[in-house]
């Protein structure tokens, strides 16, 4: 049981009782993970209840402390003198994060790519933040990092590891697919044999080039919203993508978990399934690895700020030219509701998934259009 969450129900029991409700048990109900839907929803099995009176026992007393606490606070004319701490982002992410550093250099330490965040608190409480004190100390050994940061300093165009990029160009082939997914996670699990929290993909969109030099085609899966879409999916794919052909994904640990969740749940579409599977690559590899690195990318290696990295002024390219739908939440958020829209709404918001979709794996395809022309000799290695 997480501590925070007895710390919510002390605080919570603490006003009761001095509002004169006389409290006769203290429970934390959650999501049992693990409940499966089988088709008639057992609220018992979905929940859990848990009896957490000792612990609020324990934590009422700090709750008198807390506020007594708040109250010299609010009294205060000076804003509380508080260092960033860990506490800032766990358990939960305070919203007053970006106020609370105004006044660090930008960027900062806390800017640096894949850097643990207590790591980063130890530079800034040795006085450390700005790039410039870090790339001083003489503490960093990361390549990744001391490159983001040369390149802020610097203002130093496009690094190329052409071998690197090359090397990993050498593990595809054609025909070459490119995969992406769009998922929802409904708390309530919707479909026979889910999960509650469950990534239930419900539309891909699939760009691909049959051989070098051979026009870009695309398909695309998008299910009905209220129905299942799981075995349409599953089938759609297996229909889509042939069998021992090259598909990439970018961050593929997600297509790739999702492919496998259909591949249990539909045994006669399994091989199949696994086969599409074993042969996605990551898109992502070469940028992780550290063969591309543009300033722009801000020390983060996701499409959506590789692309714009890449190609900053290509309006096609541009998310926020988009109608609708401008990123994976607002996908997942929208289709479970197109059901429940007039016709004409249903429409325009089918449209603007697919739209959305589309751009994501096209995004793809240039991205890997830009390494192939790297290497084909258009840029020069190094800097
Ligand atoms: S970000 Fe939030 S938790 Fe951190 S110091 Fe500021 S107010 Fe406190």
């Amino acid at each position: 049981m997480k501590a925070v969450y007895v710390a919510d129900v002390a605080y919570q029991k603490y006003v009761l009782e001095h509002c004169g409700v006389r409290i006769t048990g203290t429970y934390i109900v959650s999501i049992n993970n693990n409940y499966i839907y089988d088709g008639e929803l057992d609220l018992k099995g979905l929940f859990q209840i848990t009896d957490v009176f000792g612990f609020v026992k324990n934590a009422i007393g700090e709750v008198e402390n807390n506020l007594l606490k708040e109250d010299t606070l609010l009294e205060s004319e000076a804003e509380p003198d508080q260092e960033l701490g860990l506490y800032c982002k766990v358990p939960y992410g305070c919203p007053y994060w970006d106020y609370c550093k105004k006044n660090l250099p930008r960027p900062s330490v806390f800017d640096l790519y894949r850097m643990p965040l207590k790591k980063k608190l130890e530079y800034y409480r040795e006085g450390i933040s700005d790039y410039k004190q870090l790339k001083a100390c003489g503490k960093l050994k990361n390549e990744k990092q001391l490159r983001q940061i040369e390149f802020a300093l610097e203002d130093k165009g496009t690094y190329v590891n052409i071998d690197g990029i090359r090397e990993f160009l050498s593990t595809l082939s054609y025909p070459l697919y490119f995969l992406d997914f769009e998922t929802m996670q409904p708390v309530i699990p919707l479909f026979l044999g889910t999960k509650p929290y469950q990534q239930i993909p419900f539309q891909y969109s699939l760009h691909y080039i049959e051989s070098a030099g051979a026009p870009l085609l695309h398909k695309e899966f998008l299910a009905e919203s209220g129905e299942n879409p799981l075995r349409a999916i599953a089938e759609a794919l297996c229909r889509d993508i042939p069998m021992n052909v090259c598909v990439t994904a970018y961050n593929k640990s997600f297509e790739c978990s999702r492919i496998k969740e259909l591949a249990v749940m539909f045994t006669d579409l399994a091989e199949h399934l696994l086969n599409i599977r074993d042969n996605i690559k990551d898109l992502l590899d070469p940028f992780q690895a550290g063969h591309y690195y543009n300033r722009a990318m801000g020390g983060s290696f996701s499409i959506k700020s590789v692309l714009p990295a890449i190609f900053p002024n290509d309006p096609k390219l541009n998310y926020h030219n988009l109608e609708g739908v401008h990123n994976g939440s607002e996908a997942m958020t929208i289709f479970p509701r197109i059901k429940d829209m007039p016709a004409e709404e249903q429409k325009k918001a089918r449209h603007n998934l697919l739209k959305y979709c589309e751009l994501d794996t096209y995004a793809m395809v240039k991205v890997w259009g830009e390494l192939v022309r790297i290497v084909e000799g258009d840029t020069e290695d190094g800097d």
